[in-house]
């Protein structure tokens, strides 16, 4: 039995690392999943990859009328739109002293305004078919601040308030609002952490990603996170609204 059999699902930055997985368990589980990034070759290989009816949607989230026309074309395309991932984010760290604006208004555009304008598009065409799920990859920069990353932590912080003040908007509406919270996770992103700290401290590759594993001793993998999000879009997890989950390998108890 396949757990979101008859969901359809769009999963924005689908095109690598946890968006990819997430993408490949909702289809592995049934759903029909349309994948949004910026980078087309990545989302039409991870569409192939979905096989079935997934398509791959060209989507800045920071471009508001693109993350409407993207919602649009999700329900058009796959006939309904039950789940959304807001799953693409970015990160980079800085002393916060020698944060320049532009820097600031990027992160908080990718990380929170985006998840805003989706939402806000695809929340009517939930309500409509009288139910649905919201799920948002935040982090543990959602639950503590964390050095050098302020604005990551400010957007990633403002993501938790958003999904929980939408579940309390919507608590008999039937439609769930949920963030998952990782720790460090082996994706592109934390690799890009890894090559930093290393230009930084001039420590081998395998000291450097030491530094950012989790108190399990390791990385967080990116099919440990889809798999949470399979729970929260299932209807078997439809209980849970208004949470953030950690999957941080015992990081945060919380
Ligand atoms: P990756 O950098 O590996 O992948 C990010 C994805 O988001 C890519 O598909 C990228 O595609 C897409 N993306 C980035 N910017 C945009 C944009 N403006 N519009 C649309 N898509 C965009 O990141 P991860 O898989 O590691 O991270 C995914 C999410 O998980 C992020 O929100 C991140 O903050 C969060 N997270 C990650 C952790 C980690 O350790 N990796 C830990 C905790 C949370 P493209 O560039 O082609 O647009």
């Amino acid at each position: 039995m396949q757990r979101l059999e008859g969901m359809a699902a769009l999963v924005t930055g689908g095109g690598r690392g946890i968006g990819r997985a997430v993408a490949l368990a909702f289809a592995r589980e049934g759903a029909r999943v349309a994948v949004a990034a910026r980078t087309q070759d990545e989302i039409e290989a991870v569409a192939r990859e979905c096989g079935g009816d997934a398509i791959a949607i060209p989507l800045d989230v920071s471009d508001e009328q693109a993350c409407n026309r993207a919602v649009e074309t999700a329900r058009a395309e796959l006939g309904r739109l039950d789940l959304l991932v807001n799953n693409a984010g970015i990160a980079s760290s800085h002393k916060f002293t020698e944060m320049d604006t532009a820097t600031w208004r990027r992160i908080l555009a990718v990380d929170l305004e985006g998840p805003f304008f989706l939402t806000r598009a695809a929340l009517p065409v939930m309500l409509e078919q009288g139910e649905g799920a919201v799920i948002a990859i935040a982090s543990i920069a959602s639950r503590v601040g964390l050095p050098y990353v302020a604005a990551y932590t400010a957007a990633k912080h403002g993501l938790l308030g958003l999904m929980r003040s939408l579940a309390a908007d919507n608590v008999r509406r039937r439609v769930t609002f949920n963030c998952v919270c990782p720790g460090y996770v082996d994706t592109p992103m934390t690799e890009e952490s890894v090559s930093r700290l290393i230009e930084l401290t001039g420590r081998s590759r395998e000291e450097a990603q030491k530094l950012l594993f989790t108190p399990q001793g390791r990385l967080v993998t990116p099919e440990e996170v889809a798999e949470v999000c399979v729970l929260l879009a299932s209807r078997e997890g439809r209980g849970i609204t208004g949470q953030a989950i950690n999957v941080d390998g015992g990081f945060y108890q919380g």
